[in-house]
Parts: C-alpha cells; structure tokens; sequence
C-alpha cells in the first residue's frame, strides 16, 4: 500500500514512519498516513512564513480567483474524493454522507471566494479621515476534528486564504487522507507554501498551538481539548477561533403534528450517525404530543438502513472511532435502565462484534436532566428524551448545560417558537429544523461552546488585524 505524504511548500514529503488509518466499517487498513516528526512541523511553519510575504501583497481578485479555481478542483476530484472518505471516516457516500460532504465543501469554497474586506472610511471630513483597513494576521494553524474532515478544512483554510493568510492544517489522525489528499490539490492552484498540511500524532497540536510564528490558531474539536489550545496560547497571544462541543436541545411546543415533524427531529438527530457539533442531542418533548412524537420519530428511524458506507443504499454509518463507540455505549448503558429503550440500545459487546464500530441509532424516553446520556455530549447515534409540561421547565433545562452550540424550537406557532427561542443559551437557534448552517450565516458557540464565528463576512474579518489609518 503506497503511503500518503505531508505536504510541505507545495511538495510531496515523505517521513521515515506510517501510520495506519483503519476503516471503521470493517476495521481494515484504509489508508497509511506520514508520521509528521517535529521537524517536519518547524519545515511546515517557516514555509508558510516564507510565503505569507508575497500571499499577504497578492490582490484581493487574484486570491478570490484562486479560491474559485480550488472550488474547481474539487468539483473535479468529487468523486474520488467521496470514496476516500468513505473509506476513512465511514459515512455513507449517499444521504447526506461523503458525496455531500464534497458538495458542501465546493459550494462553501464558492460563496467565500464571492466574499471581500473593503476599507471601511469611518470619518472624513474637515477635522481629517479615518480609515479601517484589514490586515492579514500572518500564518494560520488549522487543527482539525474527525467528523468532516473535508469541509470543516474548507471553513478553515478558504477564509484564511481569501484574507492573505497562508496556512498549517493539521488533520485529526483518525482521518488524515482526504484532508492530505484536498490540500495535495489545493497546491495545484496556490503557490508554494500557501497551504501546507502535517499529520501525525496529538502531540503535534501543542507545538502548534505554542509556536511563535503562528499567529491564529482555528480549531474545531472538544471542549477538552479546545481549553488545552487557549490556555497554550496565551503566551505568544494567539487570535483563536474555537468551535468545541455541543449538546444542543431541541423543545417541542404542544401544537405540532408529531408525524410532520418527525423527519426533521430525526436528521436534526441523527446526521452524520450523530457525530455532527451542531446535532440535536436532547430533546424536550411537551406531555400533550409526548407519546405521538416518541412514536412518530422512532417509526422513522427505524426504516433507515445502517450499513457499510460504500453500500449505494446505506444511509447512517459507523462510529467513527473505538474511543467513541465506547463512549456512546458507556453513556447508553447508564441510561438504558433509567429510561424507557424506544430503539436501539442493545450493543453487541466489544469482544463479540464482528468488525466495525456500527451502533444501531438508539432513542431512550423518559429521561432527565442529570442522567449522563442528557448532560453530557454523546456524539453518537443516541437520543435521549425528555418529558415536559411547562414551557418555562423546559427552557431552563434545555439552558442547564455549560454548552450553547444550538438549539431548535419546534411548533405550529411561528411567533411562540420565536419567543421560546429567544430565550435559549445558544450561538445558533432553528425552528423547525435543526443544524441548518449556510455559509452565508455567522455559526458559533456561546458559553464553552467556543470563541468567536465561522462564516460569512463575520467568518472572514476573524481572519484578520484591523489597522485604523488616521490621517
Ligand atoms: P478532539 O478535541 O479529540 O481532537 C481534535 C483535534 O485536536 C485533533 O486533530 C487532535 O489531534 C487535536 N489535539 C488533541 N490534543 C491536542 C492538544 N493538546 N493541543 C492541540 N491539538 C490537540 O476532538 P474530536 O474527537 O476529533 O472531535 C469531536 C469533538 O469536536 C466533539 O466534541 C464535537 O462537538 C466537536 N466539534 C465541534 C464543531 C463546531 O463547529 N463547534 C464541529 C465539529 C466537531
């Protein structure tokens, strides 16, 4: 099997050592990746610096040019591309699996490219003139999450680009290839050194995170590991963008049609086998629709087929990783006796599956706040669900979490659904649908849910310094 190469100043890095990407549908080797050393990471950064000089001084046109044309390539690659990562992190290539994962990668890369930062004349007159210029801030770290590896390094490295940035990514060592593979290809179109990409271990992420000559670092992951990065660049003063976890509610109001509603409440759930930041994670269901929702929503769910990602007829796939399949099962044995199991739940012990990390979509009822499936992110195909009678109740549940990723209001009534969603901790709020972003939106997390915006022209200014030209 022919290894992967870091990309380093628009060439083809081999290192001494692989390591082994497994599918998750059959526990197979996918893929071997570079095992970046911290050389490799230092050549990354000094290539990057290198080439900020010339990036930072390129016109806006010609850098929104160059966005295009990687929004071409990746139209080209589409398919190859959606096979790589089926095969890495698992998801289906159907549904809204890898095909559309690079769909959204190219539409996303497109509207960005659309996108300037024009001076701003915020005074002019006879007492003088002021000016707000943007100003690249420099070399950009990208450190990646497992779950969408193609488009969550788009929405890192386009707007980084488009602003005069140059950047390092590195991707999640579950799923290094396509990222490898996507920025093999961005470096047909950029100039050396624009983007670089070094995979390897975690330990690469400190170096990153500490490194003098990295200016911003945009990282997408957990909450844990999201701390970690802002106390680590405190020191050299670091601009940071983190999007962290969630654990979104979504509040169903007593007047919807719980078999309208049904569809939505399960991809809200259920995207991506649950492995989604901004997917639904509990949900507050009134007492008056409570048994029809319970019943309309499992009835769904139970007619989509789980299976091996490069089946044409898989909807959901596996976990992505042991690490998680043992956590959604740890969070599912707790609460299965605590609740009412609707589906799901009934795990093959570890040392008895077969191969894969499959985990069939599982709804419990009839839980709480305070069970751990309710208060903690479960990141997996596991829904927990919560009986509620007044919207007040709910409300304050729904807020009871250190998370405010999300969060989704459900109801016939469009201006009660605006008025229950005004009310949540939440960066992004839905009615009746759930995790809908557009990258025309700014999408980000209140509370620990993160630091600052992705998206749109909010997005796009995190990327840069102002400098303010009094003359
Ligand atoms: P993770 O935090 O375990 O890892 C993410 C990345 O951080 C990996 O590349 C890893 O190698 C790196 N890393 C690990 N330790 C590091 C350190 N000390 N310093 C710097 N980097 C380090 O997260 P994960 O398991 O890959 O992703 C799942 C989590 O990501 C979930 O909590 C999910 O909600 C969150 N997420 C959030 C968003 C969002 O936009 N808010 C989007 C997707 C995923």
């Amino acid at each position: 099997m022919e290894p992967f190469r870091l990309i380093i100043d628009g060439k083809r890095v081999p290192t001494k050592q692989c390591f082994e990407v497994l599918n998750p549908a059959t526990e197979k080797v996918a893929g071997l990746a570079p095992l970046a050393e911290a050389s490799h990471l230092e050549d990354a950064i000094r290539t990057a610096k290198v080439a900020f000089k010339a990036w930072r001084d390129e016109t806006e046109r010609k850098r929104q040019t160059a966005c295009r044309k990687i929004a071409q390539k990746i139209e080209d690659h589409a398919e190859e591309l959606a096979q790589l990562l089926t095969a890495e992190q698992g998801k289906p290539l159907n549904g809204l699996g890898s095909r559309w994962e690079i769909g959204g990668a190219v539409a996303w890369t497109q509207y960005t490219a659309s996108l300037s930062l024009p001076m701003k004349v915020l005074q002019d007159n006879n007492e003088g003139r002021v000016e707000l210029h943007r100003k690249p801030i420099g070399v950009v770290g990208s450190i990646l999450p497992w779950n969408f590896p193609v488009l969550i390094a788009i929405w890192h490295i386009i707007p980084a680009v488009l602003s005069g940035n140059t950047v390092v990514v590195k991707p999640s060592p579950y799923t290094p290839l396509t990222t490898l593979r996507l920025i093999e290809l961005m470096n047909e179109v950029l100039p050396r050194g624009v983007v670089n990409c070094v995979t390897g271990d975690d330990g690469l992420g400190p170096i990153m995170t500490s490194h003098s000559d990295i200016g911003k670092i945009v990282f997408t992951g957990s909450c844990a590991t999201g701390k970690k990065i802002y106390a680590c660049g405190a020191e050299t003063m670091k601009r940071m963008t983190l999007e962290l976890g969630g654990n979104d509610a979504g509040i169903v109001l007593p007047d919807v049609d719980p078999k309208q509603i049904a569809e939505g409440l399960f991809w809200g759930a259920f995207i991506n086998t649950g492995q989604t930041c901004a997917a639904m994670k509990r949900l507050y269901v009134h007492d008056d629709v409570y048994e029809d929702v319970c019943e309309e929503l499992v009835k769904f769910a139970r007619k989509m087929p789980v299976g091996n990602g490069t089946d044409e007829d898989a909807i959901l796939g596996p976990v992505q990783n042991l690490r998680q399949f043992e956590i959604v099962s740890a969070l599912v044995a707790d609460a299965a006796p605590k609740g009412r199991v609707l589906m799901g739940g009934d795990v093959p012990r570890h040392s008895t599956r077969k191969s894969g990390y499959f985990y069939p979509p599982t709804i419990i009822a009839d839980l709480d706040n305070g069970d751990r499936l309710v208060d903690e992110e479960q990141f997996g195909p596991a829904l927990p669900i919560i009986r509620y009678r007044e919207i007040e109740d709910a409300i304050e549940k729904a807020n009871d979490n250190p998370n405010g990723l999300g969060g989704s209001v459900w109801g016939r009534d469009i201006n009660e659904a605006k008025r229950v969603a005004s009310k949540m901790e939440c960066g992004s709020v839905w009615i009746n649908k759930h995790g809908m972003i557009q990258p025309n939106a700014p999408f980000g997390g209140v509370k620990q849910s993160g630091i600052g915006v992705e998206f749109g022209q909010e997005g796009l200014e995190e990327y840069t310094d102002t400098q303010v030209v009094f003359s």
